[in-house]
């Protein structure tokens, strides 16, 4: 797939962990994946692997995540619509192209414990 920006820019979406794309996610629909989180945790089932393989399918089925672009020429960010297509937004006081760039902890402190 890919997307042309309004400056002319071809925008590829044809391989992962691209340094330009990104999912957004409403705060309601964020609730929701907090929900199905602990939906799952909660669970009674054994087989953690069927578990998970359930919270996948069930997060592109039940949560909407939108897809987000920033465009590397423009610095354009394109958001998709309801309908699949994209609406793009100008930087207004920055030149800033490399927003979806980043990443968080690589780890997951799995030994986490609330407070009692
Ligand atoms: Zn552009």
């Amino acid at each position: 797939m890919w997307i042309r920006c309004k400056c002319g820019n071809i925008i590829h979406d044809n391989t992962d962990n691209l340094s330009y794309k990104g999912h957004i996610i409403s705060d309601k629909e964020y609730f929701k994946l907090l929900d199905l989180l602990d939906k799952m945790i909660e669970s009674p089932a054994k087989n953690r692997e069927n578990l998970i393989m359930t919270y996948r399918a069930n997060l592109s089925g039940y949560i909407k995540i939108k897809l987000i672009f920033q465009c590397s020429k423009c610095g354009r960010v394109l958001i998709e619509d309801e309908n699949n297509r994209y609406c793009s937004f100008i930087p207004d006081e920055h030149e800033k192209i490399d927003l979806l760039d980043f990443n968080g902890n690589d780890t997951i402190d799995y030994k986490y414990k609330c407070k009692k």
